[in-house]
């Protein structure tokens, strides 16, 4: 075919122009191909075709080396990796991978495990024969370098091994499932490592072991191929958003490496570390061109390693440097992100003294060539982007694969060059992990035996085993010396009515059987990092924090974390901890039993398990058999011993067996017929929920609002109907009337021949757009009064708010307020309420610019005032207590004002109560349970800023209405997989679904 080799001769040349422009220094291997190597010409021919233009390419990729054993992407593809209308599915990447792994010794796929849905995920290993070959020998010399404790911390050792190791460079494709172009890219960047025999790739083959998962939401990326199929099959139609990536969360997927609920979380870390990584490079698409976003903005991560930070200015500095020198414009890696919370998956690597890093790449969201207008801030030129995108371009997928892969290559060719420093740097991470305890602290974290909330405490060890953290148990009893608190010295001299302070405690004692978290292991880090406070500060030049601001995970479950300094700690007696041991059951004689209520989310686990069993909740504290019993414990019977004592100890309860019945006040603990509604608008936050109801066994029927209205008789079928929060402010006008259908086509979510996977165990429609619609509002709203319970958070409360269905609450979104993914201080207001059973008065929170509620006893009315809030007397006779008087009349008598906090509502004033029908009736008054803590005790870690504008608001409210309820959070409770504390506010809800009026205070009844 003399057309395709003269084109190939033509591509030669400009092949040739283009490296040959680059100018090297000393020693510098050239970017440029083997001329003596054949190149796959039809192959480099369509590269050249689909990249739309030359700068947006680089002498790396802009051709395809010929090998007559190993076939390219196109074996499986069909056509050139980037292609437009060719996205592949999980599987067949799968299948060239294990294609190249048959045709060449360079290549070895393993599996790494499964996703929710049953999905495998792999990884690929590509390096040179003989590396592949001594695998675990390499294996060996680098694990011995993650924990220098296996060579005495010793330096010269170290040396040794890193003079030996091959390095481990680890790529992680498509977490976010819209960003689809990472697997077409990974799967010829696999090819050009094995075949490509340029000394530039061979360096890298010789010198590093490239491992690839080219995909990691395998779930997601199977519905947004499908997604993708239907397109091309109805090119002139809207096609449907991809609501469901995983089973449960769609973009939050990367922000699990904290909470670590997810299996592409834990198979990810678990294949980092146990290949013993040094790097973990995740591929995104959403910035124009190439934004190597790990140097990104301040501020970073407290607990990383400066050495790390160090590694991501040396590593970006240089990807941009090559990049540019090629030619290709918008590649930059400062810029909008900053790298304080560790929740997302990269920092698995930046956690585990590996180094993590992150592109954002630009992504057409498909396969389709587009042409794309950019925003001026992206195109904008900054001292950082002096080579900036361009306003308007015409891309392609083709081109999005040349920058990953380019990117990935120049990056790892200079990790490959600098692999000593890298690997020593490794060795080093792990070493200073270790010297913890003697360098900046702490010796350990210590959560106490005694701990009454032992099955939340037990989550959390689990999360700290899911990190690869080490858990000792001490084998007898403890006291660590506490830190000395230096006084602030006040400014004022001490005031004599001022009551000394007592003593700060100097020590603190620990029962045998407390875990001991030692700093001295090499994932130190990460323990300190999720187990420390956070602080974020509101004069940080960083004013949009890219996510959450505070984390503390002892705050979150609600359990007792001792930060300990003593450096005695270490040397207590204690075993390791490789599982935790079941520790529930009953104990003592009798036939009927007590659980003591402490908030455990497992409680209501235990009421779903027994279905048969009497459960009754004590509404006021008792004593019995020796133990003082909270309100909201659990009574027994109906069930034998046998079988609750295997209840309990699976789901980690404590049962006391009592030989009478308490003569305390109770009623029955129902598991209720639970309606979960989630939107087609995002399954984002509902996701979580749905999460934790999984995990705690707790049925539901999921259904969508447009199901929901389609129930005739909602109270027949079910006691409550959950609505967690949809996302940030979907507006309730949304949430009622969904996306327009006087246009548009149909959008379906349904399973056919073009989207065989997009239903997998969520919902399907055979449209998106229609809401609840006003009937479906209509009937959720006589759900309600007819004895239903509505439980809502966040943005589903300002729509039971909005909808008139919580009589006497409003709410407002402060302009200046900002509490960005924060942990804050609440405080029990009602005890007695069900919905409080468990909690003590304090209770740590997630609060991300919740809505602020107000409570009022008029309909309508609004807590305000006209002008200016009379906080003193005026002037007039006497001193600033004395009454006041006028001249020449009696003296008046100032009627009390009633004292009034800022979470209740004003007592209606005789005027506003005369003849007016809009008073609301005592029984019928927002109750409040829980509210913000005052301005000073808000910040508990993260972020406040402002907070007065919530300070003290309702933050759970249970609004009767008719004979039923309306439950509203502006707190998150149930946020991703790691607030466990206040999930017991939702649960408690369900379980007391029929008795939440019980303990409503007589002051509410006049
Ligand atoms: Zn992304």
């Amino acid at each position: 075919m003399p057309r395709k080799s003269f084109l190939g001769l033509i591509l030669l040349f400009i092949i040739a122009l283009a490296t040959s422009g680059i100018a090297l220094a000393d020693g510098e291997t050239p970017p440029a191909r083997d001329a003596k190597q054949p190149i796959d010409e039809a192959y480099t021919a369509k590269i050249r075709k689909y990249t739309t233009a030359p700068y947006f390419s680089s002498p790396l990729v802009d051709y395809l080396p010929a090998s007559k054993t190993v076939p390219t992407p196109e074996a499986v593809l069909g056509d050139v990796a980037g292609a437009p209308g060719i996205l592949p599915y999980a599987e067949d990447v799968y299948k060239y991978m294990r294609l190249l792994e048959k045709a060449t010794p360079r290549v070895k796929v393993v599996s790494i495990g499964t996703t929710e849905e049953g999905r495998e995920m792999i990884a690929v290993a590509v390096s040179s024969e003989a590396n592949l070959k001594n695998l675990e020998q390499n294996r060996q010399r680098l694990a011995k370098l993650a924990d220098p404790r296996t060579i005495h911390l010793d330096d010269t050792e170290a040396d040794k091994l890193v003079a030996e190791s091959v390095p481990v460079y680890y790529i992680t494709g498509t977490i976010h499932s819209p960003e689809t172009g990472a697997p077409t890219a990974l799967m010829e960047l696999a090819y050009r490592l094995a075949v490509d025999e340029s000394p530039y790739i061979r360096e890298i083959r010789d010198g590093v072991i490239t491992l690839i998962t080219p995909v990691v939401e395998v779930d997601g990326r199977d519905r947004m191929v499908d997604l993708y199929k239907w397109h091309l099959a109805h090119p002139k139609d809207f096609y449907p958003p991809l609501i469901y990536w995983g089973k449960y969360v769609a973009h939050d997927n990367n922000r699990d490496a904290m909470g670590m609920t997810l299996k592409l979380t834990q198979n990810v870390l678990n294949t980092f570390l146990n290949w013993n990584a040094q790097v973990l490079h995740d591929l995104h698409e959403s910035v124009p061109y190439l934004y190597d976003n790990t140097v990104g903005d301040g501020p970073y991560n407290a607990w990383v390693d400066p050495i790390l930070v160090d590694e991501w200015q040396m590593i970006g500095a240089r990807n941009v440097a090559d990049m540019t020198r090629f030619g290709m414009p918008g590649v930059f890696t400062h810029g909008d992100f900053d790298t304080w919370s560790p929740g997302y998956l990269m920092f698995l690597g930046a956690m585990h003294n590996g180094i993590s890093r992150l592109y954002e790449t630009f992504g057409n969201g498909g396969a389709d060539t587009r042409e794309r207008t950019l925003q001026p801030d992206e195109y904008a030129r900054t001292w950082f982007k002096p080579n900036p995108p361009f306003p308007k371009a015409l891309w392609s997928q083709r081109n999005n694969n040349n920058y990953e892969e380019t990117g990935l290559l120049t990056s790892l060719h200079y990790f490959n060059e600098n692999k000593r420093l890298f690997l020593k740097n490794f060795y080093l991470k792990g070493k200073r992990s270790i010297q913890k305890p003697s360098a900046e602290g702490p010796a350990a974290y210590v959560l106490p035996a005694d701990d009454p909330r032992a099955s939340v405490q037990a989550d959390l060890l689990r999360i700290m085993f899911k990190q690869h953290v080490e858990i000792s148990r001490a084998t007898s009893a403890f006291q660590v010396a506490l830190p000395v608190k230096k006084e602030k010295k006040s400014a004022k001299p001490a005031d004599a009515d001022e009551k000394p302070k007592p003593a700060a405690p100097t020590s603190r004692d620990f029962p045998a059987g407390s875990y001991v978290i030692r700093m001295d292991q090499p994932y130190s880090r990460v323990a300190d990092a999720l187990l420390d406070y956070q602080y974020w500060s509101p004069e940080d030049p960083q004013t949009t924090p890219y996510d959450d601001t505070g984390w503390t995970l002892g705050e979150f479950f609600g359990v007792q974390v001792a930060r300990v300094t003593d450096s005695k700690v270490l040397s207590v007696p204690m075993e390791r901890v490789t599982e935790l041991r079941p520790f529930g059951g009953v104990k003592g004689d009798g036939a009927i039993f007590a659980i003591d209520n402490h908030a455990e989310p497992a409680l209501a686990s235990l009421r779903y398990r027994l279905k048969d069993a009497t459960i009754d909740a004590a509404e006021e504290s008792f004593d019995a058999s020796g133990h003082k019993f909270s309100r909201g414990t659990f009574l027994i019977h109906g069930v034998s011993r046998s079988d609750l004592d295997a209840a309990a100890k699976a789901l980690g309860l404590q049962v006391v067996a009592l030989t009478a019945v308490p003569g305390v006040k109770s009623h029955p603990v129902r598991a209720p017929r639970i309606a979960y509604v989630h939107t087609w608008i995002s399954t984002q936050s509902e996701g979580w929920w749905r999460l934790a109801f999984d995990n705690l066994q707790i049925p539901y029927d999921y259904m969508s609002t447009q199901a929901l209205a389609k129930i005739p008789d909602l109270n027949a079928k079910y006691d409550v109907i959950l609505f967690p929060p949809v996302t940030g402010n979907a507006n309730s006008n949304l949430i009622v009337q969904g996306t327009p259908t006087s246009w548009g086509n149909p959008l379906p979510w349904m399973n056919t021949p073009e989207t065989p996977n997009l239903v997998g165990k969520n919902d399907s429609t055979p449209d998106m757009r229609p809401g609840l619609g006003w009937d479906g509002l209509a009937m959720l709203q006589s759900f309600v009064r007819n004895g239903g319970v509505l439980l809502t958070a966040l943005d589903t409360s300002q729509f039971a708010i909005n909808t008139g269905m919580a009589n006497g609450v409003s709410f407002t979104n402060s302009e200046k307020m900002k509490i960005v993914g924060s942990i804050v201080g609440t405080r029990l207001v009602d005890a007695a309420s069900p919905i409080a059973y468990g909690y003590d008065e304090k209770v740590s929170a997630y609060c991300d610019n919740g809505p602020i509620f107000s409570v009022t006893n008029i309909i309508g009315s609004r807590r305000r005032h006209l002008g200016p809030t009379m906080t003193s007397r005026p002037t007039g006779r006497g001193t600033k207590d004395d009454p006041d008087f006028v001249v020449g009349r009696p003296a008046s008598e100032i009627p009390d004002e009633p004292e009034k906090e800022l979470w209740e509502a004003p007592q209606p004033t005789d005027e506003q109560r005369f003849n007016n029908p809009r008073v609301i009736p005592p029984a019928s008054r927002a109750r409040v349970i829980l509210r913000y803590a005052d301005s000073k005790d808000l910040l508990i870690s993260g972020l406040v800023e402002n907070g007065s504008d919530i300070a003290q608001r309702p933050a759970v409210l249970d609004v009767p209405s008719g004979t039923g309820h309306v439950v509203l959070f502006s707190i998150n409770p149930v946020y991703r997989g790691e607030t466990e504390n206040t999930y017991s506010l939702v649960l408690n809800t369900l379980l007391n679904f029929d008795s939440l009026n019980v303990g409503r205070k007589d002051a509410d009844q006049k």
